[in-house]
C-alpha cells in the first residue's frame, strides 16, 4: 500500500515568517513521526505578484530551517491545464457560471456582511444570468470571473485539532470564486485539483482556512474527487495585539533572522517551543523536535508572539 501524502503549500507572494514556519513545521513532524510522504507545493498563481526570486527564497528558507520533502515539487503557475479542464467539467455539470460583479459592486449589494468575514456573501447576483462568458462579457462589456454555487446544506467535517465543524457557505460567503477574470485558476479550486492529482489525503495548515476546508469539501463533491482527506487546522500565530502575526508586529520573516546571523538552531526551538515539543525556548533541530513533538501536547489556543521571542532569535 502507498503511504499517505501530505503537503507543504507556501504562497511566495510574501516571505515565510514565524507563523507559517510553525505551521509547516508541525506539517514535516506529523508527516515524518508518521511515514508521510510529503509534496512540496509552490502557490504561485498570484501571477505578477510573483516574483522568481521569492520562489527561490521560499525554497531556500525552508531547506535552511531543515525541512525536507519528496519528489519533484508542484508550481501552481504551471498547472493551467488541468485547472481548466476542473472548470469545463462543472460549467458542464451547470454548477459554475460566469459573473461580472465588482467587488464594489457585493459589497453594496450585501445588507448584512458577517463582521468576522473579510469579504461579504456573494447574494448571488449574476446567478443563472448569461448563457456563457462571452454572452455575459457582450451584455455587460465586462470580462467575467467564475463562481460555483454553494449547496443548500451546509458542510460538516471532523477536523483533527479543531474539532467538528459545520458551515453553511450560503450566509457565509455564498457562492464562491474558481476563476478569477484574468483566467486564473482561484485558489480553492486549483488546491482542490492538485491535492486530489497528488493523491493529498492529510491536510495540515493554519485555522484561518477552516471555512475554506468546507468550500474545498464541496468543490471535491461536485468534481467526484473522493473525501478520504484528514484536515489538521492548527491555531495561528498572533501578534501582542491579539491579530494574525504580519508586518505590523515587526519583521519575524525567517530571512530577516537568518541575515541577522541567527543560526536556523535558534528558530527551529522557538517554533518547538510554541508546538510543545520543548518545555522552555532554546536551540534545537527537527531531528531532535521528531522525537519530542507530540501532536496531542500542541496548545489548542493561539500562541503569541513577544519581544522574548523575538529576543531568543536574534541572539
Ligand atoms: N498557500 C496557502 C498559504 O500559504 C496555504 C493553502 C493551503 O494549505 O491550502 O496560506
Amino acid at each position: 500500500m502507498s503511504p499517505p501524502v501530505t503537503r507543504l503549500a507556501p504562497s511566495p507572494t510574501g516571505a515565510l515568517h514565524l507563523g507559517n514556519a510553525r505551521t509547516f513545521l508541525v506539517n514535516w513532524l506529523l508527516a515524518r513521526q508518521r511515514g508521510w510522504r510529503v509534496v512540496l507545493r509552490i502557490e504561485d498563481l498570484d501571477g505578477p505578484r510573483v516574483k522568481p526570486e521569492a520562489v527561490a527564497e521560499t525554497l531556500d528558507v525552508l531547506a535552511w530551517l531543515g525541512l525536507t520533502w519528496d519528489g519533484p515539487v508542484v508550481y501552481q503557475s504551471q498547472r493551467h491545464a488541468a485547472y481548466a479542464r476542473a472548470l469545463a467539467a462543472l460549467v458542464a455539470a451547470g454548477t459554475a457560471y460566469p459573473c461580472v460583479c465588482s467587488r464594489k459592486d457585493i459589497d453594496r449589494a450585501a445588507t448584512a456582511p458577517h463582521a468576522e468575514d473579510a469579504t461579504p456573501t456573494y447574494p448571488g447576483t449574476c446567478r443563472g444570468k448569461y448563457a456563457s462568458a462571452q454572452a455575459a462579457e457582450a451584455a455587460t462589456g465586462r470580462a467575467p470571473a467564475w463562481r460555483v454555487g454553494v449547496p443548500d446544506e451546509p458542510v460538516a467535517f471532523d477536523d483533527a485539532v479543531a474539532g467538528p465543524q459545520r458551515f453553511d457557505l450560503r450566509r457565509h460567503g455564498g457562492d464562491f470564486v474558481i476563476f478569477r477574470k484574468q483566467n486564473l485558476a482561484a485558489y480553492q479550486l486549483a488546491v482542490v485539483v492538485d491535492d486530489a492529482e497528488a493523491g493529498v489525503d492529510e491536510i495540515v495548515r493554519g485555522d484561518d482556512l477552516l471555512d475554506s476546508a468546507a468550500r474545498q469539501i464541496h468543490l471535491r463533491r461536485l468534481l467526484g474527487l473522493g473525501e478520504a482527506v484528514r484536515w489538521w487546522h492548527l491555531p495561528l500565530v498572533l501578534g501582542p495585539d491579539g491579530r494574525r502575526l504580519a508586518k505590523r508586529h515587526g519583521d519575524t520573516r525567517l530571512t530577516h533572522y537568518r541575515d541577522l546571523g541567527a543560526p536556523p538552531e535558534r528558530l527551529c526551538g522557538l517554533l518547538g517551543f510554541w508546538c510543545g515539543a520543548l518545555e522552555r525556548r532554546r536551540p534545537s533541530t527537527p531531528d531532535e523536535l521528531l522525537e519530542r513533538f507530540d501532536i496531542a501536547r500542541l496548545p489548542r489556543e493561539p500562541v503569541t508572539f513577544t519581544d522574548a521571542d523575538d529576543a531568543f532569535c536574534r541572539a
